[in-house]
């Protein structure tokens, strides 16, 4: 079988030799796709440290089932089928409220910690794998699993009809943070993004004004004076994320999407306490939010074919990963045909 497979810093290959892997009794095998490259396997081929070395690559994957364990029931073979990559253990304190991003093995999942769905088979627990309709194209439903952080991050939020947002970052969270907020019912949204092609998607996919970084001082202006109410910061470097910390309303709220690996200085932390400001950090999903992400794609609330930018090969992949590892590349959401 051929996958693409992290070795670890600077090293993503595929091997064409691999087994085909066997479904256990509570799996179903998967002939994937299409599977996306995630900015945190980037993050780790730049870095190194977020994924384990030696396992496939792939957690936001679509494909048809072939095979079913002997214990399985609800699906047939030929499904199409959409894989949540997590591998919660369903009994822990954070399991058992459904808060299955919080299990105490949070970082287990396909992909990252156990061979992921970047190859021509993958097994994967059938509890974790949901049936697309008839009308979601495959490309859609492996955009299911990036939109299910931002369905999470946005209903966390807890922001209400008529309050306002700010997202930072028009990659592929941001813009789909943009797109679930308004399918949220949030009709004032401000984008803050560098690169111009992304500025405008931002604008096409539902904010009001995209500005430039160096600009984010004006989103007061369009709230009265007071700052927005809540800030979605899908960048996670220190200059958003003191940006965010300036620029939100006093008792605001900051959900930080973004991931920073490394320590930085906090300039101007006093005002966490002295504006009021809630800060809440936003780690994967629970499966209530996947569940509630492939159905904004079927019903069309959300446009996942409009971040897709690319659509490659298996053969070209670490070719990409050096690609996407310089931070002026071209594109948003990088999908692997299979
Ligand atoms: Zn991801
Ligand atoms: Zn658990």
């Amino acid at each position: 079988m051929r996958a693409a497979v992290y070795l670890g810093k600077d090293r993503v290959e595929i091997k064409d030799d691999l087994e085909q892997p066997k479904p256990n009794s509570n799996e179903v095998l998967v002939k994937v796709r299409y599977c996306g490259i995630c900015g945190s396997g980037v993050e780790s081929f730049k870095h190194g440290g977020l994924y384990l070395p030696n396992k496939i690559l792939g957690h936001e994957f679509s494909g048809d089932i072939v095979e079913i364990g002997g214990s399985v029931k609800g699906f047939k073979i030929g499904d199409r089928v959409s894989v949540n990559p997590g591998l919660p253990c369903g009994e822990c304190y954070w399991c058992k409220q459904s808060k299955e991003n919080m299990c105490k093995i949070a970082n287990n999942a396909i992909g990252c910690t156990h061979d992921g769905g970047m190859a021509e088979y993958a097994a994967v627990r059938a509890d974790q794998t949901h049936r697309i309709p008839d009308e979601m194209s495959y490309i859609e439903g492996a955009c299911v699993e990036p939109l299910a952080n931002c369905v999470y991050a946005v209903r966390e939020s807890e922001i209400r009809l008529g309050e306002n947002a700010t997202v930072f970052g028009a990659g592929t969270i941001g813009l789909m943070t943009i797109q679930a907020l308004s399918a949220a019912g949030v009709h004032q949204i401000y984008a803050i993004e560098p690169v111009k092609f992304k500025q405008e998607k931002a604008l096409e996919l539902g904010a009001l004004k995209c500005l430039e970084p160096k600009k984010y001082n004006k989103v007061s202006r369009f709230t009265e004076g007071r700052g927005p109410d809540y800030i979605f910061d899908c960048v996670g470097i220190p200059e958003s994320i003191m940006s965010s910390i300036n620029l939100i309303t006093r008792g605001g709220k900051i959900m930080l999407l973004g991931i920073h690996v490394g320590s930085f200085e906090m300039k101007g932390w006093m005002q966490v306490p002295l504006k009021n400001i809630r800060l809440q950090g936003i780690f994967g999903f629970t499966s209530e939010a996947f569940h509630t992400s492939l159905e904004l794609i079927a019903h069309h609330k959300v446009d996942a074919k409009a971040i897709v930018t690319k659509i490659i090969k298996l053969d070209e992949v670490p070719a990409m990963f050096e690609e996407l590892a310089n931070p002026f590349h071209k594109e948003i959401k990088v999908l692997v045909e299979i």
